[in-house]
């Protein structure tokens, strides 16, 4: 890696919002994720729109994946996100519902961990277009713990599924 000497691991952070300011609360986030120390930008997916999933009776979202090196461990990551969130108000009332910003850890390197408060990749990444596909943006060929890329997911995802709709974001 390069940087000032400092060895980081890669990181996948997905980011979404579907309510107010969509865009503003994402720009927000990503420029408070950057702020922090031992976190670097490397690469940003285009903005996308979606479909709701889970709980549909709710505005579309716009998501975007970005990918960082990062020093923070794990779970240190997870908690700099966690509080990024609260500080820009996002409440956890319907399970899948309306928020105003949403940071999941996708990927952290080549970790594979099962935790109730962190599991990654990321439990239901490999079954949402609104993840697949900004990663593939940025990231076709990077090699997820499972041996497979992200290109090879996407395209498995797309063999099976009904797609949810998504675009990209033109404002
Ligand atoms: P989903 O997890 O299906 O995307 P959500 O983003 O709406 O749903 P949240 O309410 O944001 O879910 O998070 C619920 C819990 O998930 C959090 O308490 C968090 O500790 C846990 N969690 C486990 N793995 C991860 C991960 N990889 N990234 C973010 N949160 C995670
Ligand atoms: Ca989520
Ligand atoms: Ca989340």
């Amino acid at each position: 890696m390069t940087g000032n000497g400092k060895i980081g691991n890669r990181a996948f952070i997905g980011l979404g919002s579907n309510m107010g300011d969509r865009m503003a609360y994402l720009e927000t986030a990503l420029r408070e994720i950057t702020a922090q120390p031992g976190i670097r930008l490397v690469k940003a997916s285009s903005y996308y729109e979606s479909e709701p999933v889970g709980y549909r009776d709710q505005d579309w979202f716009i998501n975007r994946v970005v990918e960082v090196e990062t020093t923070l461990a794990p779970l240190e990551l997870l908690r700099v996100l966690q509080g990024i969130e609260n500080r820009l108000g996002r409440k956890r009332l319907i399970r899948w519902g309306p928020r105003v910003i949403d940071l999941d850890l996708l990927l952290y390197g080549d970790l594979v961990l099962t935790g109730e408060e962190l599991t990654v990749p990321h439990e239901r990444m490999y079954e949402r277009n609104f993840v697949l596909i900004p990663l593939n943006e940025i990231a076709p060929e990077y090699r997820h713990p499972d041996g497979r890329t992200t290109a090879e997911h996407l395209q498995a995802y797309l063999a099976t599924a009904p797609p949810e709709k998504i675009r990209l974001w033109t404002g």
